[in-house]
């Protein structure tokens, strides 16, 4: 695989052109998914309808299970570290999804990875995950009492044991191939979400068979690594591959990343919604360089990263997002207008999340083992 086609992980997802994934990597397009959930009687999230969560690895297979009455789990992880954002929202809006579904949902703390690959301290990590990522994912609606949270140095049982495992199921050369340049702390890293993806497979955490673990797109090789590993387990643990869906990332609102080291492109959850509104307002646009030539030629609402916190999350209403979108491919919607409609519904949304934060604010602490060392 040339270099060109590996994907970093722990890098700036850089990725052009999501259909590549199809042929590069084998990850299945969604949408045979969406017509196979609409013909169980579900009905697809905003996400899936809109295409943000384009492709999936045997996501066919988990929904078979839960059709079944099988128990099946949701898996995810976050690198606490300073604010959540919008950015992290997502992956958190599609917990509460499958939670809905009746899926068990199973959400670690990366602390250690935090740690090693980006130097975050596990003071900072334990306050940011308890002040921050928990109570925010409360609020966007997971049910905590059907919500398991742990951080990755404070998992007890088994759950260590099968990193140590999972490091002989792999070469040094598969790792490399994967993720291309490795230290230790990314192999360890690794090896450890490979943990995190498969523990609740284990009898001691559920002994759930079929898991999905929903990642932005940059995030596939550890689900590649994963399910090397799951198979290789064969004969010692059995482990069911898992399955996975991949999502498009958000825009940040300079048409870049979004992420707490970008503060000026980021919304953040807990942010002063002034602060909020002042970044949407001076956002980038997909807008013509003057307004004549926007009714003249129509703006680009592809490239607009305002038109993608429309699409992401604040207008869930389909028809309204596309009459937004053919007003300005038309020309009859200019960026100003556009932007003070999206800033009062950012205002709106903030105030009404920032609302029902407060009554998670102190309910992390007893939601969570803390690391006891
Ligand atoms: S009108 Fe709105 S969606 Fe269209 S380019 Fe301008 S800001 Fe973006």
């Amino acid at each position: 695989m040339s270099s060109e086609e590996r994907i970093d992980p722990w890098g700036r997802p850089d990725i052009k052109d999501y259909r590549r994934l199809y042929e590069v990597f084998g990850i299945r397009p969604f949408s045979e998914i969406l017509e196979k959930l609409k013909s169980m009687g579900v009905e697809p999230s905003a996400f899936m309808r809109r295409g943000i969560i384009f492709g999936h690895r045997d996501m066919d297979v988990v929904l078979n299970a839960w059709a079944s009455g099988e128990p099946v789990a949701v898996v995810t992880g976050f690198m606490p570290s300073g604010q959540f954002h919008f950015g992290h929202m997502l992956t958190g809006l599609q917990l509460v999804f499958y939670q809905r579904l009746g899926f068990r949902v199973f959400v670690c703390m990366a602390d250690a990875e935090a740690y090693a690959v980006r130097r975050v301290s596990r003071e900072e990590a334990i306050k940011s995950a308890l002040e921050e990522f928990i109570p925010n994912l409360l609020a966007l609606g997971l049910d905590p009492q059907r919500t398991e949270f742990y951080f990755q140095t404070g998992r007890e049982g088994p759950y260590h044991e099968l990193i140590q495992l999972f490091s002989a199921k792999v070469t040094f050369n598969e790792m490399e191939a994967i993720y291309g340049d490795l230290s230790p702390a990314k192999v360890m890293s690794a090896l450890t979400q490979a943990a995190d993806i498969l523990h609740p497979m284990l009898k001691e955490y559920g002994g759930y068979k079929y898991v999905v673990v929903p990642v932005g797109a940059d995030q596939d090789p550890h689900i590649r690594l994963s399910r090397d590993i799951a198979t290789r387990m064969k004969g010692e643990i059995e482990l069911t591959p898992p399955a996975a869906t991949y999502h498009k990332l958000i825009r940040g609102l300079d048409g870049g990343k979004m992420s707490k080291s970008r503060p000026e492109a980021t919304i953040f959850l807990t942010e002063p919604i002034g602060e909020a509104v002042r970044k949407f307002k001076v956002s980038l646009t997909g807008g013509r360089n003057t307004a004549e030539e926007q009714r003249r030629l129509g703006g680009e609402p592809d490239k607009c990263p305002v038109f993608d916190q429309y699409l992401y999350y604040l207008v869930p209403d389909d028809s309204e997002l596309s009459s937004i979108e053919s007003r300005c491919r038309g020309g009859a919607l200019l960026c100003g207008q556009c932007k003070a409609m999206g800033a009062e519904k950012l205002a709106k949304f903030l105030e009404a999340h920032q609302r029902s934060l407060e009554a998670y604010r102190d309910k992390a602490q007893s939601l969570v083992e803390l690391p006891k060392y």
